[in-house]
């Protein structure tokens, strides 16, 4: 792959190499919405399958009303799916792959993917190039954890958060002495009784 501004090869910023090594992440294609290569390649489907799984349990539930999830691109996302969803095949989800790829870029930014800054030049008919986004990183696999545990933390809907105030009064100790008072009276009040024989 080569910069389409500058023609040079690109280079991995890691270790210097012009083509494949350790330390890519992700040749994704966001035309034709593939992975082609990169650590990511494999794992690739984890991510619809993870958006796939939490879409399902709420719309076999039937809640189709407003869920808010913790991204934008999830809240489109879950418009669609919704949108698309029926009874008669209640095990399938409509993903809208567009949206989808572009949560995965997103994704991959936030957990300190390093994305490749300039236009890039895959080697295709002038015209005809695409938009790749190209993700280097020191360790591929551990960018890529993060990223899925992000999408994770992202699928749990809103308003759902643990609510950390337990507000735990202590009573207010400063009776004892009334107490004791108290006591001392009753016992005067006896000893003032008039016996009765
Ligand atoms: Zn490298």
């Amino acid at each position: 792959m080569r910069d389409e501004d500058s023609g040079e090869a690109i280079q991995c910023p890691y270790c210097g190499s012009e083509g494949h090594c350790k330390h890519l992440l992700a040749v994704i294609d966001r035309s034709f919405l593939e992975c082609s290569g990169g650590y990511a390649f494999d794992r690739f489907h984890e991510f619809r399958k993870k958006i796939e799984g939490a879409f399902l349990k709420k719309l076999a539930l039937g809640t189709s009303p407003a869920v808010k999830w913790h991204d934008d691109l999830l809240d489109d996302l879950w418009t669609y799916a919704q949108d698309n969803y029926s009874r008669e095949d209640e095990y399938s989800v409509e993903i809208d792959r567009d949206t989808l790829f572009r949560l995965i870029v997103e994704l991959l930014r936030e957990s300190d993917g390093d994305e490749y800054p300039g236009t890039i030049d895959d080697g295709g008919a002038p015209g005809f190039s695409s938009a790749i986004a190209l993700f280097h990183a020191a360790s591929p696999a551990a960018v890529f954890d993060k990223a899925i545990a992000l999408l994770a933390e992202h699928l749990e809907p809103k308003g759902k958060a643990r609510s950390r105030k337990q507000t735990t009064r202590r009573p207010v100790a400063s009776e004892k002495r009334q107490v004791r008072k108290a006591a001392g009276r009753k016992a005067a009040k006896r000893a003032s009784k008039p016996s009765e024989n």
